[in-house]
């Protein structure tokens, strides 16, 4: 049966309840906006269930296994022992439960409508879900994206990130393909849990997107542990014997013998089935939503935020996108936006990274001669009397005649904690002078970014 809600009866409507659709949605309720938000799968999107927060379970789990590993070293009578992959991804199936739990409740607690339901288009002021049709003052499409699975021969025989999550027991040898975020953070969570990991990347480092310190280091580090990490590498198919898989690659060399491999190769929009063609809005030619700096469509009352706008795909990118949104649409802070330059960010490697602001090529190619570069590299502390020797890589990229920051690069123990604070000093525009002036806290391996010399 279908029922109509009028057009004067709601302010808002989210399309998708992942983090930026859930930010947003809450926040114009805090206004008193009506609003209703809909999603299709399980609240919470991708960070929740298939993301950010399972996944830092599972970096969790082996930075537990190389406190183990690390154990004797200081004295402790324990050996490294068998880990239950089953029982630890029971526990982080249940935490993920409740915290879908948790997030319908604080919408039903901010007067927020939740619908369960895939939502479609029928036009710019229009859309229906779960039989309902719904109107609105304002429309944002949060839906975010999927994992890209190459359209290779034998792709299909490989898992993406959300099959990572499903998996009941760890493989004993596994691929990944690709180089950024997801295929150097899962070889860490595979490789630390006791898997053999192949790692395979098109040029000749894992993260090229970042400053070239950064991917280096993590080759670095990555082969010291154990995972081979193979470079020069372009997929070409993917073949299925009868107890294993192997990669062939399009200059002919073959890797056999893996029990799973892993797509890791970047994602792509949801929006597909979406009615976007009824809207009329642009998308880009990768098919993420156009948004200019206000997060506003080229419709009228149509906005985008998060993963689907494909600018800084991360979490407190789209809760802060959506937050503004609403403060600017229902709080009437009128110029209210997110700023996209200067967005801190971690890698979960191992070690974890820290990055912010511009890369040292970056900063060359913008400002020229006027960029002065600061690097340490060090063993940490922790490490002086265990067998692991891992290294931390810091760098610091500053420009003009202040030495302003524009560029904080860290790979080390404790990155992943410590760039939190200076990324608040780098957007207020510190120098290299302020980071000198403050004095260190010592013994830490942070202390050496303001003592660079
Ligand atoms: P999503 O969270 O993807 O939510 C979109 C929602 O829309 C989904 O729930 C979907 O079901 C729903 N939807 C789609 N179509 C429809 C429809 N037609 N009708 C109704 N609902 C619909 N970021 C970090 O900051 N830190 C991390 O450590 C981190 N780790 C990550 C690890 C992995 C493996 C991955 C894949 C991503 C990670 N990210 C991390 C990125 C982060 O998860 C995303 O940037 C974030 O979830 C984007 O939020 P969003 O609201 O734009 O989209
Ligand atoms: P990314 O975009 O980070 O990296 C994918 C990389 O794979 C590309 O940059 C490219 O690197 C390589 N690649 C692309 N196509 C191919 C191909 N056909 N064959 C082989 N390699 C290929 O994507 P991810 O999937 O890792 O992550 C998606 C996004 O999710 C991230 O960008 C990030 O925004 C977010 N995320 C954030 C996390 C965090 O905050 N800690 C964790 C996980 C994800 P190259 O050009 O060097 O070959």
């Amino acid at each position: 049966m279908e029922s109509l809600v009028s057009a004067q009866s709601l302010d808002l409507v989210v399309v998708g309840g992942g983090s930026g659709g859930l930010a947003c949605a809450q926040r114009a309720a805090e206004y008193g906006a009506k609003v209703a938000l809909i999603e299709s799968h399980r609240l919470g999107g991708t960070c929740v269930n298939v993301g950010c927060v399972p996944k830092k379970v599972m970096w969790n789990a082996t930075q537990v296994a190389a406190a183990i590993a690390d154990a004797q070293d200081y004295g402790f009578d324990v050996a490294p022992g068998e880990h239950d992959w089953l029982a630890l991804k029971g526990k982080r199936d249940g935490y993920v439960a409740r915290l879908n739990a948790i997030y319908e409740r604080n919408l039903a607690a901010k007067g927020v409508e939740y619908v369960a339901a895939r939502a479609t288009f029928l036009d710019a002021g229009t859309v229906e879900a779960a039989g309902r049709r719904f109107k609105a003052r304002h429309f944002v499409i949060a839906t975010g994206g999927r994992p890209i699975v190459p359209a290779l021969p034998g792709a299909e025989y490989g898992i993406d990130s959300d099959g990572f999550f499903a998996l009941e027991q760890r493989p004993d040898r596994v691929a990944i393909v690709g180089s950024g975020y997801v295929a150097c953070e899962l070889a860490g969570a595979f490789h630390g849990l006791g898997a053999a990991v192949d790692l395979f990347v098109r040029k000749d480092r894992p993260l090229t997107h970042f400053d070239e310190m950064l991917g280096e280091a993590l080759l670095r580090e990555m082969r010291a542990q154990g995972i081979a990490v193979h470079t020069h590498v372009t997929p070409a198919a993917v073949r299925k014997s009868r107890d294993a898989l192997a990669l062939l690659a399009t200059d002919d060399r073959e890797f056999e013998g893996f029990d799973a491999l892993l797509w890791a190769i970047g994602r792509r929009p949801n929006v597909a089935d979406l009615g976007l063609e009824r809207v009329g809005l642009r998308l880009d030619p990768a098919g993420f939503v156009v948004t200019d700096e206000f997060q506003d469509t080229d419709v009228a009352g149509v906005h985008a935020i998060g993963d689907v706008t494909g600018r800084a795909a991360l979490t407190p990118v789209a809760i802060a996108a959506g937050r503004r949104l609403s403060d600017r649409l229902f709080g009437g802070a009128k110029d209210r936006r997110l700023d996209y330059d200067g967005i801190p960010t971690v890698v979960f490697t191992h070690p974890p990274i820290g990055t912010i602001g511009l890369s040292e090529a970056e900063a060359r190619a913008r400002h020229g001669d006027a960029v002065q570069v600061y690097r340490s590299d060090f063993v940490g502390m922790y490490h002086a009397v265990t067998a692991r020797k891992p290294r931390t890589d810091m760098k610091l990229v500053c420009a003009g005649p202040q030495q302003r920051i524009v560029g904080c690069h860290v790979i080390g123990a404790g990155a992943d904690e410590m760039l939190q604070g200076f990324a608040v000093a780098i957007r207020m525009g510190a120098t290299k002078r302020d980071f000198d002036d403050t004095v260190a806290i010592h013994p830490t391996s942070a202390e050496e970014l303001v003592t660079m010399r």
